[in-house]
């Protein structure tokens, strides 16, 4: 997608070889065009798969979700990282190691809003090792509902989470693939045919 790769390239700062920063239209100021022009993009490539719910992880999952499941016409659930004392039964839980933040979190969604019947897009912001979005797709399992694919906002191809989700059958769409962020520079992965 030619506008996020734009936007990374002028607005993401490299903070070492393995991790971006892109806190300037994503993970805390947030450009809302962008995310609109993010969820349509999301929703054109999931158009055929007939997603009833979108699940995220909070925080930053949460706008490119919102402006995805609008275009999809259904509800956006996040996992909680937090225990809440409001979310106190029938919780679906997973454990999460966070490649950011280098620790394990529960991660939670209420049971009530996960029914068997449901066709799940799971949206989130980065992709890294891949461990978000299985917790995620453990507790769609969990819910005996189906994980109809996988969207991410930017996915860094040069770690091993789209070949262990792509190896366990899912359906991966990154928008921006990076191949390499050596040098404090980023370079994308070039796909063929591939919408940007
Ligand atoms: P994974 O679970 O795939 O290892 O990592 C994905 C999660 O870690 C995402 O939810 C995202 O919050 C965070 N993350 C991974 N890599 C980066 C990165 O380079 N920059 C930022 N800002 N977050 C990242």
């Amino acid at each position: 997608m030619e506008l996020l790769q734009q936007k990374i390239l002028n607005e993401g700062t490299v903070l070492s070889d393995h991790v971006l920063k892109v806190d300037a239209f994503l993970n805390h100021q947030i450009d809302p065009q962008l995310m609109v022009e993010v969820g349509k993009e999301f929703a054109r490539r999931f158009e055929n798969d007939h997603i009833t719910k979108v699940l995220t992880l909070e925080s930053s999952g949460i706008a490119p979700s919102m402006m995805a499941a609008l275009d999809l016409g259904v509800p956006v659930i996040f996992a909680r990282k937090r225990k809440s004392l409001t979310l106190v039964n029938d919780l679906l839980t997973a454990s999460v190691y966070s490649f950011t933040k280098k620790e394990t979190n529960e991660i939670s969604v209420s049971q009530k809003f996960l029914e068997p019947t449901d066709n799940v897009l799971i949206i989130d912001d980065f992709l890294a090792n891949g461990q978000a979005a299985l917790g995620l797709a453990s507790i769609v399992e969990l819910a005996g509902a189906k994980t109809a694919g996988i969207g991410i906002v930017i996915e860094k191809s040069f770690q091993n989470g789209g070949k262990l989700l792509r190896d366990n059958g899912f359906k991966v769409e990154s928008l921006a693939r990076i191949q390499s962020l050596e040098g404090g520079k980023v370079t994308f992965l070039e796909e063929v045919g591939v919408g940007r």
